[in-house]
C-alpha cells in the first residue's frame, strides 16, 4: 500500500488545500457549499468584461459562453488578454466592469480564488507546480479532493476507491508505468501530464489550460491533444495555445482574441478564411 512518506507543507500545497498552514486546522478560507447551476446547458458565461491596468485596458468588454462538456479552444496575438481573462475566472483579477458566472447563478467576481477552485474550476499554468521529490503517484495522491477529515488521515491507508481513482488517473494522463517514479525526473511533457493529471485528482467541472504544449515535443503534442478530447464532455475545457496544429488537432470551436474582445468565433478553417483574423494575427 503506498503512502506519502513526507508530506510538503510549502505554500504550494497549502494553497492546494485550501486551508492555513498554521497548525491550527483552521480553513484560510470559508468554502462555499453548492454547486454551480448547469441546467442552461452552459458553464461559464461572461458578459462585457473590462479590465484596465494603468488606463490600458488589457480586457475590453469581453463577451463569451462555454457550454456544458465543450472543449475551446482560444487563440489571439501577445497581448490579446487571454491570460488576463483566466485571472478574471479564477478570482486572480478583479473586473471592473462586466459579469462571470459559474454556471447559471455563481458569481465569480464575489468569490475568493480558493472558493472557486473549490467550486470546480481548476487552472494549469504555463510552468508545472509538481512535487519534484515526490513520486507521480504520491502527487495524484496529494491532489486528491477529500474532506479535512480525511485529509488529516493522510498517513493512513488509502480507501480502495481512492486507489482507484489515482489508477484510472494514471490511465489517463499515460503515466501509469511511471506510478512509482520521481516526478523531477519525468520529462517535460510527462510532468505537463501530471499536473494535468493532478488537476482531474480535484474533479473540476471547468479546466483552464495556458499554452499547455508549449517546449513539448510534436508526440507529446499530439497525445496531449488525444488527452483533452478524451476528456471533453466529462468536463468541460478552455484551452489557450499558439501552436496551430495542436488546435486543428483539436477538432474545437475556436475563438479568436484581439485587444481584449472576441475578434472571431468558429471553426478554425471559418477563423482562419477571416479577414480581420488574417490582419491581426495569422497573416503574420
Ligand atoms: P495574452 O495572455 O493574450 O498574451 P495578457 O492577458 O497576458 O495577454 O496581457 C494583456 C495585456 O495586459 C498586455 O498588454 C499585458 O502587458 C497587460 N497586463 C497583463 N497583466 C498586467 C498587469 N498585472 N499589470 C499591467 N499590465 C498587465
Ligand atoms: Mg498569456
Amino acid at each position: 500500500m503506498k503512502v506519502a512518506a513526507k508530506v510538503p507543507r510549502n505554500q504550494d500545497q497549502a494553497e492546494r488545500e485550501n486551508w492555513d498552514d498554521s497548525g491550527s486546522g483552521r480553513m484560510a478560507h470559508p468554502v462555499i457549499e453548492g454547486e454551480p447551476d448547469l441546467s442552461h446547458g452552459v458553464i461559464l458565461y461572461l458578459e462585457d468584461i473590462t479590465v484596465s491596468f494603468d488606463g490600458f485596458r488589457a480586457l475590453n468588454k469581453l463577451t463569451l459562453s462555454i457550454d456544458v462538456g465543450e472543449l475551446r479552444c482560444v487563440i489571439g496575438p501577445n497581448g490579446a488578454g487571454k491570460t488576463t481573462m483566466m485571472d478574471v475566472i479564477t478570482g486572480k483579477t478583479r473586473p471592473d466592469s462586466g459579469q462571470a458566472f459559474f454556471g447559471q447563478s455563481m458569481d465569480l467576481t464575489k468569490l475568493a480564488e480558493a472558493e472557486i477552485a473549490h467550486a470546480g474550476i481548476g487552472r494549469k499554468f504555463q510552468k508545472p507546480t509538481i512535487f519534484e521529490h515526490h513520486t507521480v503517484f504520491e502527487n495524484l495522491e496529494l491532489a486528491m479532493k477529500t474532506d479535512k477529515r480525511v485529509r488529516r488521515s493522510l498517513f493512513a491507508r488509502l480507501r480502495s476507491e481512492d486507489y482507484d481513482r489515482i489508477a484510472q488517473t494514471l490511465t489517463t494522463i499515460r503515466l501509469e508505468n511511471e506510478a512509482d517514479r520521481e516526478a523531477g525526473l519525468l520529462s517535460h511533457g510527462q510532468k505537463q501530464w501530471l499536473e494535468i493529471g493532478m488537476l482531474l485528482m480535484q474533479e473540476p467541472r471547468l479546466l483552464l489550460l495556458d499554452e499547455p504544449v508549449a517546449g513539448m515535443t510534436d508526440d507529446e503534442t499530439e497525445r496531449t491533444a488525444e488527452l483533452f478530447v478524451s476528456l471533453a464532455g466529462q468536463h468541460s475545457l478552455m484551452v489557450v495555445e499558439h501552436d496551430m496544429a495542436f488546435v486543428e488537432a483539436l477538432g474545437s470551436k475556436v475563438t479568436v482574441l484581439h485587444e481584449g474582445s472576441v475578434l472571431a468565433e468558429g471553426d478554425l478553417a471559418t477563423v482562419q478564411a477571416d479577414q480581420r483574423v488574417i490582419e491581426v494575427y495569422l497573416g503574420r
